[in-house]
């Protein structure tokens, strides 16, 4: 089956014996009756498992090209289950240009419980060994990264990762399923935050994983029915229904962004406009290598380079909503270093080109004449 085809019915056979719905019926139920003590059609209660759930479970594994599907309450929920696999004295390795909210969950929670963080550029992969030892378990990885759109070369990443034997998880956020895929590329664990392009909608909040090891799977199931993470059958039915129009919406996220690049880089307010698809982006050819195009995420500075400056234009922004979150039909405005980013020291995150003048830009899939006019209009 070609991803189109999976985005509709991947992993959806026979999905209401009873019925026939086209759709999974959304199952509102938090308990399923047995006809002897144990005797049940795989459903006992519903924080372990709920067909809504499994059905947006099925299709998460497929789109991926994964084998299994876990999904949370949050992206977040996701990202703590994988981190729950580790014990203390376990070491991680990260990117130094991380989303803002897991910086803060591996910092001040699991640091907390022992876990040691390495967060480091990964522009070459190589610089990756500099930091393993025995006690190193787990490489994460974020490209594009979130703000700076920096790419990082996964099959490189994954190599050394099977050399070291380590787990290697990408999230796969920004890119989406249609865009990268990061198991084919060699990562064991793809995390989402559904949140963002998989709902699509700007309506639920959720999050996923993906793997295709049985072992691994079983493991994050029993952390997914342990800590009890899970997200709702009516959110699972959302998110099954966004995914349908995936491959749509992300052709169209594309077409815009780059129009939208385009423009921004041409205009004399502008100072940098990040966005891989620009041929002297330093990582493009590996954007060009393992991704099918280039998305709708762009950040940029204003010449002046100031927080006036960037305060101004998000203000005066009509089409665009100034909001965080990411990945939805409609086109946001964000501010990282006051939104998204403020949890990271001002130091560390103008290290990383997070600086006060830095606008980032989710171009929706509006038409792209009226979201030209309006950063026209807002520049001026
Ligand atoms: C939003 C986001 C998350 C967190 O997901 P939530 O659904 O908000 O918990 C993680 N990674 C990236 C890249 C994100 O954009």
């Amino acid at each position: 089956m070609k991803f189109n085809t999976k985005t509709i019915h991947g992993g959806q056979e026979n999905i209401d014996p009873a019925y026939g719905s086209i759709m999974p019926p959304i199952y509102q139920t938090t308990t399923y009756s047995q006809s002897t003590p144990g005797g049940h059609k795989g459903f006992e209660y519903s924080r372990s498992a709920n067909p809504t759930r499994t059905a947006l479970e099925k299709s998460m594994a497929s789109i991926e090209n994964g084998k299994f599907g876990i999904a949370f309450g949050s992206g977040l929920a996701a990202i703590d289950a994988v981190l729950k696999l580790f014990k203390p004295g376990d070491e991680i390795i990260t990117t130094n240009d991380l989303y803002g909210g897991s910086y803060r969950l591996f910092t001040s929670i699991f640091e907390k419980m022992g876990i040691k963080f390495h967060f480091i550029g990964m522009g070459e992969a190589s610089n990756i060994e500099n930091y393993i030892n025995e006690n190193t378990k787990l490489l994460w990885v974020e490209t594009p990264t979130n703000p700076m759109m920096n790419i990082i070369d996964i099959e490189a990443v994954s190599k050394i990762a099977k050399a070291n034997n380590l787990l290697l998880a990408v999230d796969n956020t920004f890119a989406t399923p249609y865009l990268q895929q990061p198991l084919d590329l060699g990562a064991d664990i793809v995390m989402h935050s559904a949140t963002k392009y998989l709902g699509g909608h700007s309506d639920v909040v959720m999050g996923s994983l993906v793997v295709r090891d049985e072992d691994l799977a079983d493991k994050l199931y029993f952390i997914q029915k342990a800590s009890g993470a899970i997200c709702g059958p009516q959110d699972s039915f959302l998110v099954l229904r966004g995914i349908k129009t995936l491959h749509l919406r992300i052709q169209r996220h594309c077409e815009n962004g780059e129009t939208v690049a385009k423009f921004l880089r041409s205009h004399l307010k502008i100072g940098k406009v990040y966005w891989p698809g620009f041929e002297d982006h330093p990582n493009h050819d590996i954007a060009k290598k393992q991704m099918k195009g280039f998305g709708g995420m762009i950040s940029f500075t204003t010449k002046e380079n100031t927080l006036e400056s960037a305060t101004k234009i998000v203000e005066n922004l009509k089409v665009f909503t100034l909001a965080e979150s990411l990945g939805g039909v409609e086109s946001l405005a964000g501010h990282p270093a006051s939104m998204t980013h403020a949890s990271i020291p001002k130091e560390e995150r103008e290290k990383t080109g997070v600086v006060d003048s830095l606008i980032r830009l989710s171009v929706g899939i509006e038409d792209e004449e009226d979201l030209i006019n309006d950063l026209k209009q807002a520049l001026g």
